[in-house]
């Protein structure tokens, strides 16, 4: 049975009872990162927010398509129509193609974001791989009438949107107020209004990403690839669009426009944000000298991060305040973070060595509804960890014989803390190599066995065992009180 769960809709402004579209599938489209630069904070929080909401969704029974895309192509400077393609910039500047650029960012994407333990979307699709499915996309607005061409270029013509439609509703930026801001039209500017928005740009000679089209040779307006990819791949109506709630506007108000014009509907019926993070109060960026990458938070090399921070301390960190709340990073914030983690681990371990009582006398069962209903609370994980906090208190308190378990309900409680703990809030133990840990372990499990063959006299096994895991790589050194091994 799915769980009656509420979200905050942007759209709306009000929490809403979660209804999809399909009974049991959820479709969830969230914007991913524009590869041209190593990920940071900025990064972490999107990837790990909507990382709780995949997993609390699935853990509800939900079968969950989540499509989360990768930016290589159209992202111009300051979000905009002019300036230069943020990642054509970027291999200008190293002296690469700009794919080099592409799969190098996004691999350090990916090896950032799988150590903080976000499981991998469904489909992770990019740009420059949806080319056709953008200039269709063009080609519709144009023949529905919300868009004119000029010079190779298409821009949708936001005040004939705005008379069929209504401009704004999510952001809550109405026309007259967006035309507010940018009154004088540049002299320059080929729009017929400097509220229109480019769909389409036609590629200058020197511009390396460019494709051929209808109007010529161009490139997809930013806006364009998130629009025709969550219909690719999730439909013209879709449940949950995520992202950070920088992307409200332009970015998100330009994808119902166009969807609106396109299809004549509104892409999704949920639309959520997470907020942003700040340092020291302050908007995290290059030129502001606050900048700091994901890896090095994760080794501690940088000058405003006093020791190194683990991945699960920033995802701690992170799921500790409300996604919808800002968060401002500092030292004491992350120590404290760090400390909060190691309390929730040592429980979890403590819990698996109490020992049961004839009685309870604590009700297990209760705090169970309480985990659950702070995540039907628009994934309330603040609430959440301060009651498996509560369950904390309890394990030591069992532990130190001041409180009683049944084995039943210590069962129970254990169950608790895996969903809650390491299924939906994503925590593991910080092992970061699991694999590696295997190993190692498989090893010393082989030298034991060597070791009883050993004194059982049967030097043909020792022997035999020695000379294959040497043929591995594997180097054994008998001394007098056992062996030892080391990699060669
Ligand atoms: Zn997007």
């Amino acid at each position: 049975m799915t769980r009656n769960i509420y979200l905050y809709n942007t759209l709306t402004k009000e929490k809403e009872l979660f209804k999809p579209i399909l009974e049991n599938h959820v479709g969830m489209y969230v914007c991913g990162p524009t590869v041209y630069g190593n990920p940071h904070l900025g990064h972490a929080r999107p990837a790990i927010t909507f990382d709780v909401v995949f997993r609390y969704l699935k853990h509800s029974e939900y079968k969950v398509r989540y499509v989360r895309n990768i930016t290589d192509a159209g992202h111009l400077e300051n979000d905009s129509d002019d300036g230069e393609d943020k990642i054509i910039k970027k291999a200008r500047l190293e002296e690469l193609e700009p794919m080099e650029i592409v799969q190098y960012y996004t691999l350090s994407y990916h090896k950032a974001i799988d150590k903080l333990n976000c499981i991998s979307p469904s489909i992770e699709p990019r740009a420059t791989g949806h080319i056709i499915e953008q200039i269709e996309m063009v080609k519709k607005i144009i023949d529905r009438g919300f868009a004119y061409e000029v010079n190779g270029s298409v821009y949708l013509d936001v005040n004939k949107y705005n008379k069929e439609f209504s401009y704004g509703i999510l952001s809550g930026r109405n026309l007259e107020e967006t035309l507010e801001g940018t009154r004088i039209l540049d002299k320059q500017s080929e729009k017929k209004n400097n509220v229109d928005f480019a769909i389409w740009k036609k590629a200058s000679e020197e511009h390396i990403m460019k494709w051929p089209s209808p109007w010529g040779y161009g490139f997809p307006g930013w806006h364009m690839e998130c629009s025709a990819m969550s219909e690719k791949y999730l439909g013209k109506n879709f449940d949950i669009h995520g992202g950070g709630m920088d992307l409200v506007f332009p970015h998100h108000e330009a994808e119902i426009t166009q969807s609106n014009a396109c299809n004549n509907c509104n892409p999704a019926n949920y639309w959520m944000h997470n907020n942003m993070i700040t340092i020291d109060g302050k908007k995290m960026g290059k030129s502001l000298g606050n900048f700091i990458t994901l890896e090095e938070f994760f080794t501690g090399n940088h000058p405003k991060i006093e020791e190194p921070y683990p991945p699960m301390t920033i995802r701690f960190f992170i799921l500790q305040a409300h996604y919808r709340s800002t968060l401002d990073f500092s030292n004491t914030a992350l120590q404290a973070a760090a400390k909060g983690f190691k309390k929730l681990m040592s429980a979890m371990t403590s819990l698996q060595k109490l020992e049961a009582s004839d009685v309870s006398t604590y009700n297990v069962d209760n705090l169970k509804k309480k985990c659950y209903s702070a995540m039907d609370d628009d994934f309330n994980t603040p609430i959440l960890i301060a009651h498996l906090f509560d369950g904390v208190k309890i394990i030591n308190s069992v532990k130190d014989k001041k409180e009683k378990l049944t084995s039943n309900d210590l069962e129970k409680l254990r169950k608790i803390f895996n969903i809650f703990v390491n299924e939906i809030l994503g925590f593991n133990d910080n092992k970061e190599d699991k694999n590696n840990d295997l190993s190692n372990e498989l090893i010393e499990l082989i030298l034991e066995l060597r070791k009883n063959a050993k004194n059982n006299q049967d030097f043909d096994s020792a022997d035999l065992i020695r000379d294959k895991l040497e043929v591995l790589g594997i180097d054994i050194k008998d001394n007098k009180d056992g062996s030892s091994w080391d990699l060669k």
